[in-house]
C-alpha cells in the first residue's frame, strides 16, 4: 500500500479520527454519530454520541461514569469478534491498559490498520494482556515516549510501599491513584504480594472498584475511609484520588505519609513539587522500550503517533526505516497519566 493511501480514508476532523469507509469515529469528542471507544478514561469515552461500539466492560464503565454510554444505541463487542461497520471490518483486541481496554483493528480492502488506544505490556492482574496484532499502519499512543521512561518492575514498587508501612507503623499511608485502572491494579498487586488487611478508599474510588468486582476482579476487603475512626487508620493503607492527597481531606488521617502511584514518579522533581514522600513508579502506559518493541512487533511500515511526546519516537521510527507521522488530535489530556 502506498503511504498516501491511508490518509485518503482515515482522516482527522474536529471530532477526532474518522474512518470514512466505515463511517465511524474512534474515541471522538462528544456528539459523533457512530463511535468506537477504546476504553473508559474520560479523554477517550466522551458523552453525547448517538451510537457506541465498545467492549462490554467499557460500556459498563461509561454507564457508571456518564449515566448512559450513548443516546440511541450501543453494541458490545468481545475481543476477537469481527464486526462489519459500513464497508470495513472492525475487531477489538486487548490493550492491557485498564478493564475492558481495546485496540481497534480496521480492515478495509487489503489494508490492516490498528489503533492502539492507551496500552501497556507489563502484567496487570485486572485485565487481559496486550495482544500484538500484525498490521500495515499502527496508530500508537506516546505518553511516555522518551528513553528516560523505563517503568521497571511494579512488584518492587509495591514492596517499597509495604516496607514503608512496616517501618512507620503509626502513620497512615495515603496513596494517590487514578480512579479507573490504577486504583484496582494497585489493590490487586498488594493482594498478590500477600497484603490481606482491609484497604481504605476515598469515596470517589468506591464505585469503580465495585464495577471491577462485578466483572469478576477480586479485590479483597475494601472499606470506606469516610467515617472511619482516626485511631483505626493508624498503620493502614488508604487510596485516594491524586487531588485529595494534598488537600484538607488527608489531614483528618493520623500522621499521613503521602505516596503517589504514577509513571510520572520516575521524574523526581515532579514528585517533590507535588509533596510526595514516597513516589511509586507504577504506570498503565507503555514505557519507551515497550513502545519501540511494540511498533517493531506489529510489522507496520507506517506509524502514526498521537497522545504525547512525538518527536523522539518519530526520530526512532525513521531510524527503524519506517514512515512516521505525528497525528494531532484535540483534547487528549490524559486523566490517567
Ligand atoms: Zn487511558
Ligand atoms: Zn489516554
Amino acid at each position: 500500500m502506498k503511504p498516501a493511501q491511508f490518509d485518503s480514508w482515515l482522516t482527522v476532523d474536529r471530532k477526532g479520527l474518522y474512518c470514512r469507509p466505515g463511517r465511524f469515529h474512534i474515541d471522538p469528542y462528544g456528539g459523533a454519530k457512530r463511535a468506537v471507544v477504546t476504553h473508559g478514561h474520560s479523554d477517550h469515552a466522551r458523552p453525547g454520541h448517538d451510537h457506541v461500539l465498545a467492549t462490554r466492560e467499557t460500556l459498563g464503565v461509561m454507564t457508571t461514569r456518564l449515566g448512559t454510554p450513548a443516546r440511541s444505541g450501543t453494541q458490545a463487542a468481545s475481543y476477537g469478534e469481527r464486526i462489519t461497520m459500513g464497508d470495513v471490518a472492525v475487531t477489538l483486541f486487548p490493550a492491557g491498559h485498564v478493564l475492558g481496554s481495546a485496540q481497534v483493528l480496521i480492515e478495509w480492502q487489503d489494508a490492516r490498520v490498528v489503533v492502539s488506544g492507551d496500552y501497556k505490556r507489563a502484567a496487570d492482574p485486572t485485565c487481559p494482556p496486550f495482544e500484538p496484532v500484525p498490521c500495515h499502519l499502527f496508530i500508537t499512543e506516546a505518553t511516555f515516549a522518551l528513553p528516560v521512561f523505563q517503568h521497571g518492575d511494579v512488584r518492587q514498587e509495591v514492596a517499597k510501599l509495604l516496607k514503608s508501612r512496616a517501618q512507620f507503623h503509626d502513620r497512615c499511608h495515603v496513596v494517590g491513584v487514578y480512579g479507573l485502572g490504577k486504583c484496582q491494579r494497585l489493590i490487586a498487586l498488594l493482594r498478590a504480594a500477600g497484603y490481606d488487611r482491609p484497604i481504605y478508599l476515598h469515596g470517589a474510588l468506591i464505585e469503580c472498584c465495585a464495577l471491577y468486582e462485578s466483572y469478576g476482579v477480586r479485590l479483597g476487603e475494601l472499606r470506606s475511609a469516610t467515617g472511619a475512626k482516626r485511631d483505626q487508620m493508624k498503620g493502614e493503607i488508604v487510596l485516594a484520588p491524586p487531588s485529595a492527597i494534598a488537600d484538607r481531606w488527608s489531614r483528618r488521617l493520623p500522621d499521613p505519609l503521602t505516596a503517589f502511584a504514577s509513571g510520572w514518579m520516575r521524574v523526581r522533581a515532579r514528585a517533590r513539587q507535588q509533596g510526595v514522600e514516597l513516589p511509586l513508579v507504577i504506570s498503565d502506559h507503555a514505557d519507551w522500550r515497550e513502545l519501540t518493541e511494540t511498533i517493531a512487533e506489529t510489522g507496520a511500515e507506517e506509524i502514526w503517533v498521537t497522545h504525547g511526546r512525538e518527536d523522539a519516537l518519530l526520530h526512532h521510527i525513521r531510524m527503524m526505516g519506517r514512515r512516521g507521522r505525528a497525528l494531532a488530535l484535540v483534547g487528549r489530556e490524559d486523566e490517567d497519566q
